[in-house]
């Protein structure tokens, strides 16, 4: 599917970046235009793959480029003052070419969080195109300001755009290092799960490799509905390309087994089942209960011989019985020089969600907290008046 993609703020902005060395590398077609909006200069002059002339810098006379740091208010207000420079930004694709809107923020920080709620509301006065965002969770660690300000801009970023997909840079943060330093790692996830599933849909990049059944922009479009929160599971396994199923040495030997006991070289079809119950049941970009799940997509990609329709449609009917939902969609996408077999899951309108009420509730203790902060201090400053006047 083509997007017009726009990256708000600095994760916004990285983010976007990375899509778009995605899908230059790759050739998957899945970006129609690509904007930069922040209120900070540098981290718009630090993107690489951006063009210039499609990064906008907003609220000079608010915060004079140098950010809206973790006030959402600010962010707002740079919004609101520049909705006509990002709109004459926008202006400049072809609109035709859209199937939908994606933007692209870190709730936890201002600029974005307090940004894109506005540009959502704008965009959906103005187009009939689906208006999505990708909002990025903050970790736990990074505190409660962070996790007070992106619940805040959930609430408004779900309730502006069409779906709501969701990214926790909680569930991905690895062992023992600083979440700054992971940000490369976890971005790369991002672009994983979300390039694979934008792709799918772009059918023309697949030439005369036709799926079995073509997952089309519409089919994404109806899964995501057009209100509510997604999350993604992921899962993939390495394959030899145009080896078939198994080598075979492979095939004399029995296959070799994962930990699933499945065959990992021996079927087609069972790779397939295995891949979505681990994509299902392993760690998903919002982490939420599956049965929660209003209706669900789901997308197997890899080299043709690994394909097949008795997998997709075994791994449909299971992921029926998991999301309890009747509205499964299922598809293939073969890649003729691709190296693994990939199987994304889209969990959409789920509704148990235990990482929303956490951020809720430090959002509520950092209120509560800073407000605490608030009056001590005022007693303090009156005290020290107060003891002020007595030496005198
Ligand atoms: P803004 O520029 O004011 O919108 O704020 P930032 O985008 O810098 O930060 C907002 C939040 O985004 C942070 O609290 C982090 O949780 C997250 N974040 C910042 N940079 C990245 C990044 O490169 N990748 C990811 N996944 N998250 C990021």
């Amino acid at each position: 599917m083509k997007l017009a993609m726009i990256g708000f703020g600095q994760a916004g902005g990285k983010i976007l970046d990375r899509f778009l060395e995605y899908d230059s590398s790759r050739g998957t077609g899945i970006i129609g235009h690509a904007i930069a909006v922040n209120s900070a200069k540098a981290d718009l002059m630090g993107l690489d793959y951006v063009p210039n002339e499609n990064r906008v810098l907003i609220g000079q006379s608010v915060v004079k480029g140098h950010g809206a740091g973790t006030e959402p208010d600010l962010g707002e207000k740079c919004a609101r003052e520049d909705l006509e420079e990002i709109q004459s930004a926008i202006d400049k694709m072809v609109s035709s070419e859209i199937d939908a809107f994606l933007i692209i923020a870190g709730l936890g920080g201002g600029t974005g969080s307090g940004g894109s709620p506005i540009l959502a509301d704008h965009l959906q006065r103005l187009y009939v195109e689906p208006i999505y965002g990708l909002g990025i969770l903050p970790s736990r660690d990074e505190g409660g300001i962070y996790n007070r300000n992106a619940a805040r801009s959930f609430q408004s970023f779900a309730e502006s755009v069409d779906n709501l997909l969701v990214f926790d840079n909680d569930a991905f943060k690895t062992g023992g290092e600083s979440i700054g330093e992971g940000y490369a790692e976890i971005n790369d996830e991002i672009i994983t799960r979300f390039g694979a599933l934008f792709s799918a849909g772009e059918v023309e990049a697949l030439g005369d490799n036709v799926a079995e059944s073509v997952v089309d922009a519409s089919e994404i479009i109806n899964t995501l509905g057009e209100h509510g929160i997604t999350s993604i599971g992921y899962a993939s396994e390495p394959v030899d390309p145009g080896g078939g199923n198994s080598g075979l040495l492979d095939r004399l030997r029995g296959g070799s087994k994962d930990e699933n006991g499945f065959s990992t070289a021996g079927d087609a079809t069972n790779r397939i089942t295995s891949l979505v119950r681990k994509a299902t049941l392993g760690k998903l970009t919002l982490q939420c209960e599956v049965d929660s799940t209003e209706r669900a997509l789901l997308l197997v990609s890899g080299p043709p011989d690994a394909l097949n329709r008795k997998g997709i449609d075994k791994a449909r009917k299971w992921l029926e019985d998991q999301t309890s939902c009747m509205e499964v969609r299922a598809g293939d996408y073969p890649l003729p020089n691709e190296k693994k077999v990939a199987a994304i899951v889209v969990l959409a309108g789920v509704t148990d969600v235990p990482r929303v009420k956490d951020m809720q509730r430090m959002a509520i203790e950092a209120e509560e907290r800073s407000e605490e902060l608030r009056s001590q201090s005022k007693d303090n400053l009156e005290d020290l008046i107060q003891y002020g006047d007595d030496e005198e």
